[in-house]
């Protein structure tokens, strides 16, 4: 199994390759070995960048069953689900294309059988100790620039009983932390309760013994749950960690991106979260070079990124996307003026981050370790999320954790991004 891309798809791998065990396949997760008679390929359609590696991670394994290293590739996730058509007549070694919510007919091509009973249980690919939860598929937002509603369909929550069954099925086998993920988290409940039941879903996932962290991502800006963040505030197993891709801030770019929120609401929305929650700590994501943006708007941006302050802070260069509402609008942005912006931001994050950091030096974090590299143990605080965030680094001949354990840190020394500390006796 290879999976490409989010942590959306890095779940829907998971639960394929439960259920491909549960048949009696032996099961691997980008094995180096080169010995797997069947390649599952599992797509991003989201970008450019993406499309591209996507394709050529296809090409390669096409390559390889040219070669008689493999016997079948299937392909599935959102680049399969967008251009199967197309990518049927350019790539004819490939045995089948699979879309997105096509778990069924994947095990069927395969002879193996769909267990119901199996329903949350996963072979995970990240390390025990944490898990991606994925709390809904889908998306019902009309954002200009977005491709995700053409590949992953409407929103459908998962309901709260399933997720919590799988989130005691983790923690049975020691997982800690649970990453909750979905297009739009802020969402949830809508379509299934009729209303926005995420702090229900975090209270009920709370109660579930050996879950000592919960973070939340994909967090929409219009219509926020505000009860959410007093769940947040108040229960001491909810991270105080909240990730909510705001894209941009100039009225006539939200606008223009469709995003239903303006830059006033969107400050306003910043502050009271910091004030409903004290020392929260704030990822976004946004875009440079969107059609239309202009020097001003870029220096908007800027001003809005220095005075803000967020914690954790990534940013793409617009990508245009057919079939979005955007893709009608002249992508007038040359690439390098995209990429400049990007870079522009991030160095005044750069420079956000390590102030941040400093004020850390001395203090004593929970930590949980995540893997030993080098000299290194490496973990987290409550403050980062795996793969995107900073890490803590604790010297292993100093120190000894083990791995998927929490342990206290005081921290000694700070970076950019990253922090160096010593295990508390
Ligand atoms: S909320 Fe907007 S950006 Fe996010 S997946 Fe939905 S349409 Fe795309």
């Amino acid at each position: 199994m290879v999976t490409l891309g989010c942590s959306k798809n890095i779940f829907d791998s998971e639960v394929l390759m439960g259920q491909l065990k549960a048949n009696s396949f032996e099961v691997e997760h980008e094995s180096t070995k080169g010995d797997a008679a069947i390649v599952i390929i599992n797509t991003c359609g989201f970008i450019d960048n993406a499309k591209e590696e996507s394709v050529n991670t296809i090409l390669q394994f096409a390559d390889a069953k040219e070669r008689g290293l493999v016997e079948k590739v299937y392909v599935t996730g959102c680049l399969s689900e967008r251009y199967k058509t197309d990518l049927e007549k350019e790539i004819p070694e490939v045995d089948a294309w699979f879309g997105t919510r096509d778990l069924p007919r994947i095990l069927k091509t395969l002879k193996a059988d769909y267990k119901h009973e199996l329903v949350g249980e996963r072979i995970l690919t990240t390390p025990q100790h944490f898990a991606y939860l994925k709390i809904s598929e889908g998306c019902d937002r009309p954002c200009s620039f977005c491709a995700i509603p053409l590949m992953r369909g409407k929103h459908v929550s998962t309901p709260i009983e399933q997720l919590v069954q799988q989130s005691k099925n983790l923690a049975k086998n020691g997982t800690k932390e649970l990453i909750l993920i979905a297009q739009d988290s802020t969402y949830y409940g809508l379509d299934l309760y009729g209303k926005r039941n995420l702090a229900e879903l975090m209270e009920k996932l709370s109660e579930v013994d050996g879950i000592d962290w919960i973070r939340l991502h994909y967090a929409f800006p219009s219509g926020f749950p505000m009860d959410a963040l007093d769940v947040m505030r108040i229960n001491p197993k909810i991270c105080n960690y909240l990730d909510m891709p705001l894209q941009h801030i100039t009225d006539n770019m939200l606008k223009s991106m469709k995003r239903g929120t303006t830059k006033q609401k969107t400050i306003d929305l910043v502050n009271e979260i910091r004030d409903k929650v004290p020392g929260i700590t704030l990822r976004t994501t946004l875009i440079a070079g969107y059609p239309g943006e202009t020097e001003k708007d870029h220096e908007e941006m800027l001003r809005w990124v220095e005075d803000t302050r967020f914690d954790r802070l990534g940013i793409f260069t617009y990508s245009h996307e057919e079939n979005t509402g955007a893709y009608s609008l002249n992508d007038d942005v040359p690439q390098e003026v995209k990429q400049a912006r990007a870079e522009a931001v991030m160095e005044v994050q750069q420079g956000i981050s390590f102030e941040i950091n400093q004020q850390k030096v001395g203090n004593t974090y929970k930590v949980l370790f995540d893997r030993k590299e080098g000299e290194h143990f490496i973990g987290r605080t409550e403050a980062d999320s795996p793969e995107v965030d900073n890490e803590v680094l604790v010297s292993a001949s100093e120190s000894y954790v083990r791995i998927g354990d929490f342990a206290e840190v005081t921290i000694e020394r700070a970076e950019d991004f990253d922090l160096y500390g010593k295990v508390k006796a």
